[in-house]
């Protein structure tokens, strides 16, 4: 039985919100695979993917299915009780990476605040307080609590909040020499997105991430692959490092790992884990019943050869088509990403202007997203139909085009 509600509209969000968003002018209120619906009843292709997080669309059978399953049974113990769903996640993530151990939140942000607290106990009992030092990287981004705008990259996230959390400092990113420079015996972590995702799309190199390795090992620090946003599938393998064949101490996930349900993991080795023995760290909703048994349908379909597979493909299907657009509008000097976080970055004549995509995109029904002011970023399901990439490509085209001719 439903109960009548209120009607409310965009404009509410302006009397009753905090302002710290700027929402699109029209509310979504259906989805359905890379389709959604508004308020008025408007459809437009999904590109945009909840910021990287619908990894399986919306509405995906398998999950719609175990979230309700779920919620027939038990939604929440809190962490003085486990739970099975927990417990079946645990072992799938450990069973498909370099970790033994998984700590499980809500959020990117909460798993980067785990991972640099572990980094930093480790280094206390292990080498003593002096250790202390993490080493991030420019245009970073880690999350909103304090240590990780502390610890990201970008001084507009974390000045005019007081004092910082300190002994943190940001090398530039792919810089190797820049991070033998700063890299010391006081190091306890060096924190890298294999894609910087937020600030551009911008993809390590191999041999970046290679000699951070091996810097970290010579200088017993920790390496930290972020691999909040290009984790689960989206880098068409199920995470980024092993695309690169670059294996972190600690790794943070969330976004895509429930498919839209929020959760986040830090996964890491049992040596390490030991560290965040009982009552160091913890949470009331991490590894929440219903958000592991999302997460666990999501892992089911992601992490198969099948899916895996087809996300580098219709990374070309995207790639090839972008680039033409671009090319023909005078829109992108580059197409750059991996798999199926893709950023096309904006020519001279259209720098800082990736909002005005935004928007025309948006007109011609297709959410795309931007990656800072210079890029326009695609991060959709990763079963998008090849049907709905051609004619969200379609739309985004003519978007361009009256753009570009206004
Ligand atoms: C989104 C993101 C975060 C923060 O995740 P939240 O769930 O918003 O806290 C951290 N790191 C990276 C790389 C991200 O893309």
């Amino acid at each position: 039985m439903s109960v009548e509600q209120a009607p409310v509209q965009r404009a509410d969000f302006d009397q009753v919100m905090v302002p710290n968003y700027a929402p699109a002018a029209f509310i979504p209120v259906r989805g359905a695979g890379s389709r959604v619906w508004d308020q008025s009843g408007r459809e437009l292709i999904d590109f945009a993917g909840g910021i990287a997080v619908n990894v399986l669309g919306h509405a995906h059978p398998a999950l719609v299915g175990a979230l309700t399953e779920q919620a027939n049974k038990l939604w929440h113990v809190s962490n003085v009780f486990t739970n099975e769903p927990a417990l079946r996640l645990a072992h799938k993530l450990v069973d498909a990476t370099f970790a033994d151990r998984a700590f499980f939140c809500n959020s990117g942000a909460e798993a980067n605040e785990a991972a640099f607290k572990l980094a930093r106990r480790v280094a206390h009992d292990r080498f003593g307080a002096q250790k202390h030092e993490i080493i991030a990287t420019v245009n970073s981004f880690h999350g909103r609590t304090l240590f990780t705008v502390s610890v990201g990259g970008q001084p507009k996230y974390s000045d005019g909040f007081g004092p910082k959390i300190t002994g943190i400092s940001h090398v530039p990113y792919n810089d190797l020499e820049a991070l033998k420079a700063q890299i010391s015996d006081k190091t306890c972590a060096v924190v890298i997105e294999p894609i910087q995702g937020e600030s551009g799309v911008v993809p390590a190199d191999v041999a970046y991430l290679q000699g951070a390795r091996e810097l970290c090992d010579k200088h017993n620090a920790l390496l930290i692959f972020d691999e909040v946003q290009t984790g689960v599938g989206r880098t068409g393998s199920l995470f980024a490092y092993q695309h690169y064949g670059v294996t972190p101490d600690i790794l943070s996930s969330a976004k895509s790992l429930g498919g839209g349900f929020p959760i986040g993991a830090m996964l890491t080795t049992e040596d390490l884990a030991k560290h965040l023995a009982v009552g160091t760290h913890g949470t009331t909703y991490g590894g929440n019943p219903l958000a592991c048994a999302v997460a666990n349908a999501v892992l089911d379909v992601v992490n198969t050869p099948e899916v895996l597979a087809g996300v580098t493909a219709k990374h070309q299907r995207f790639k090839a088509r972008l680039e033409k657009i671009g090319q023909q509008y005078g829109l992108f000097s580059q197409v750059r990403g991996i798999g199926l976080l893709i950023g096309c970055v904006l020519t001279d004549a259209w720098k800082g202007k990736a909002k005005d995509v935004f928007n025309a995109a948006e007109k011609e029904g297709l959410m795309v997203l931007q990656a800072g002011p210079d890029v326009v970023r695609f991060a959709p399901s990763l079963v998008v139909e090849d049907a709905d990439i051609d004619e969200g490509l379609d739309r985004f085209e003519r978007a361009a085009a009256k753009l570009t001719q206004a």
